[in-house]
């Protein structure tokens, strides 16, 4: 049975003290006040550095910090601390999610979808995710005004011209001549903020937007070429902000992207954009056959080119983080196995493409040593069952790229907060004295067995404690 540091605590004890001879009044003695920390004792505490579960640990909390975390000789519980006994469960490090879009105006208002969305995250587990581009000024204002949240980062969308103007062009498909919007116009309907940059324009305005808005580093999104991109990544770095990218943003690749500095690339699928040369990255996109281009090379076999190869080891070698984000592909995947159709459309050739290549390209890349992240591209809209999550995310890396239980946990505590940076490289994701006291707690073994994350008993935020059901049901707790 836990005991809960918000429940049945008395703020003072009064002691009355009789005096048996009369005259003065009695004295008044105060009992010494509580002592503010909060210690969680006797679970087998797994903390995400890198070292092994230690049983029978002892984690300090105070306020909104972690003050120690170790074994019962590491970290003596001080007298009058809170304690919660978590004999028999395991402790762990809250949840990150590196990679969700969490803003849809559709209608004009998100709100509440917003906060159904959030709440039903921190039950998860997940106290973090990073929006990797929505609209971040509007989100993180409506986040503010919200009691049940994971930390929210976001990240400012960036693409070239052709991303705003692409003159709505006529594009020749099975059917006919289809005419396409411009994506931006996509985008910016559901209140989306992408900003246009072109080669020439100064790119430490850009970054001084992004930032003014919010945002803590810049997501590449589409149609920037690699002097672009290196204009870009050179100028946020140099006001210390993170620069991430889909692999690939056409025409710069995945490796080029890699080597101008870039620090993330997500959507493995996207190394099939290795597979062109540069005049057809360039051009397949001017003419709208990206997708039946992609679908044509994108073979489990071709995963193992030495074009993809070369880029995998380019980005180990530099430290460059990837998000293979394989449980939006399979919700995209069980879309069209769902509708039964007999003639696939252009985007189920590719959605089917891309699957099984994004995968291979997966166990290539942890093969190689790069680092990965398991960020989820989860949204928070539409029907739940459609989105993808980040436990969706673990579960394929365990099963499909075969990561141990643990290693796939790095990806969503350690190597997540690291590959966010900034604050969250400083103080997520590990439990270590100084970190926020973002916690988690399991009744069964997450090592055993990946599944048994979905055994939260309660998540700590912040220091303060959530049950999943409270969070659920909407009745909040404090
Ligand atoms: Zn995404």
């Amino acid at each position: 049975m836990q005991r809960f540091p918000s429940m049945g605590f008395s703020v003072l004890t009064l002691t009355l003290v009789l005096s048996a001879c009369g005259g003065s009044p009695p004295p008044l003695r105060e009992a010494p006040a509580p002592d503010p920390t909060v210690a969680i004792v006797r679970a087998t505490l797994w903390d995400g550095t890198g070292r092994g579960p230690v049983s029978n640990a002892v984690t300090l909390i105070r306020g909104d910090r972690i003050l120690c975390a170790g074994s019962a000789g590491e970290c003596p519980v001080p007298r009058r601390a809170r304690t919660i006994d978590a004999n028999g469960q395991w402790l762990i490090p809250g949840l990150i999610d590196s990679h969700v879009h969490l803003l849809f105006l559709t209608a004009g208002s998100a709100t509440e979808e917003l906060s159904l969305d959030l709440r039903d995250l921190l039950a998860q587990g997940v106290t973090t995710v990073r929006d990797m581009g929505t609209n971040p000024a509007e989100l993180l204002a409506r986040v503010r005004t919200l009691d049940a949240t994971p930390r929210v980062y976001a990240m400012q969308l960036v693409a070239g011209r052709r991303f705003f103007f692409n003159g709505f062009q006529g594009v020749r498909t099975a059917r006919g001549v289809v005419f396409r919007q411009p994506p931006a116009m996509t985008m910016q309907a559901l209140g989306w903020t992408p900003i246009m940059y072109n080669r020439t324009d100064d790119p430490d305005s850009i970054v001084a937007i992004a930032r003014a808005a919010g945002a803590m580093g810049i997501k590449l999104y589409a149609q920037l070429d690699l002097e672009s991109v290196t204009k870009l990544v050179a100028a946020a770095h140099r006001a210390g902000m993170p620069v991430w990218g889909h692999a690939w943003v056409q025409p710069a690749s995945a490796l080029e992207q890699a080597l101008a500095g870039q620090d993330g690339v997500v959507h493995a699928a996207g190394l099939a954009g290795e597979l062109f040369t540069a005049e057809e990255r360039d051009t397949l996109v001017n003419d709208g056959t990206l997708q039946v281009a992609t679908a044509e090379v994108a073979t489990v076999g071709a995963a193992h080119d030495p074009r993809i190869t070369d880029a995998l080891d380019s980005m180990a070698r530099l430290g460059t983080f990837f998000e293979p984000t394989l449980d939006a592909t399979r919700h995209s995947l069980a879309y069209f196995n769902a509708k039964r159709r007999h003639i696939p459309s252009e985007q189920e050739e590719y959605v089917r493409a891309a699957s099984g290549f994004g995968m291979e390209v997966t166990r290539e890349a942890v093969r190689r040593g790069v680092r990965i992240s398991a960020g989820s591209d989860h949204v928070a809209y539409g029907p739940s069952n459609e989105r993808a999550s980040l436990f969706g995310e673990l579960r394929l890396l365990v099963d499909s790229i075969s990561l141990t239980p643990t290693a796939a946990l790095l990806a969503a505590t350690r190597d997540a907060a690291r590959a966010i940076g900034g604050e969250a490289a400083q103080r997520l994701g590990t439990i270590e004295t100084g970190h926020y006291a973002d916690l988690v707690l399991l009744s069964k073994n997450p090592l055993a067995d990946i599944d048994n994350l979905d055994s939260v008993e309660w998540i700590m935020k912040n220091g303060r404690i959530w049950r999943p059901g409270q969070l659920r049901s909407g009745i909040a707790m404090n």
